[in-house]
């Protein structure tokens, strides 16, 4: 523990003794195989991925400046898929632990897109009374021909979850810098909703 590095969008510099920007708790949830590692592999970088996998950990923190302002997002990847008769414990405390959550889903996988909304349910059922910020995100749209999930469908159970909606490629690196901004601004967002 106490091990968290800094990335390159950090524009930490050491030594700095100013105040401490808060951190929010973003919880990656989804089937296995949709690509929540990958993401967060991006989002951490390779290096600080492997230091900390070292030392048995997936929290990935991370300062990123968004207009302007920075903000430090510690993600956690560790869903785990439901295993038959076990107590689910583990899994009602990722549910609870979250500022944020992603809840990826795979463009070529309607399973994991029915897993989606799903997991939405089980989140507003746990956090009945919040209003967390929530993206959706559909992964992998480099696959284009084994597409199996439009945008439209991915944009339309966002507006009925009541979520933000992205589509990313993790192997292309494409929409993933945006995925996690997205996150900031709505974490912000809701910030302001509550001061106000
Ligand atoms: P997780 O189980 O949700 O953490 O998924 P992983 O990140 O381990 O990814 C599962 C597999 O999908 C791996 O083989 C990844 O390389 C692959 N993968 C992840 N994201 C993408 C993507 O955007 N495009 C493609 N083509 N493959 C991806």
């Amino acid at each position: 523990c106490g091990r968290v590095p800094r990335g390159s969008w950090s524009s930490d510099s050491s030594g700095s003794s100013g105040p401490r920007e808060p951190r929010y708790r973003v919880v990656l949830l989804g089937d296995p195989g949709v690509g929540k590692t990958s993401l967060v592999n991006l989002f951490a970088g390779v290096q600080e991925r492997e230091l900390l996998e070292q030392h048995g950990e997936a929290a990935y923190e991370r300062t990123l400046t968004v207009d302007g302002e920075e903000t430090t997002l510690l993600v956690l990847d560790i869903w785990e898929p439901e295993q038959r008769g076990e107590e689910s414990r583990r899994r009602s405390r990722c549910l609870q632990v979250g500022n944020a959550y992603v809840i990826v889903y795979s463009i070529t996988d309607r399973g994991s897109f029915e897993s989606a909304s799903e997991l939405r349910i089980q989140l507003r059922r746990a956090r009945q009374a919040e209003d967390i910020p929530i993206i959706l995100v559909g992964n992998k749209t480099d696959l284009v021909r084994c597409r199996e999930v439009s945008v439209e469908e991915g944009r339309a159970c966002a507006a009925v979850f009541d979520c933000k909606f992205i589509e990313t490629s993790a192997a292309l690196q494409h929409n993933v810098a945006e995925l996690f901004e997205g996150v900031v601004r709505q974490i912000r967002l809701r910030r302001g909703g509550k001061e106000s």
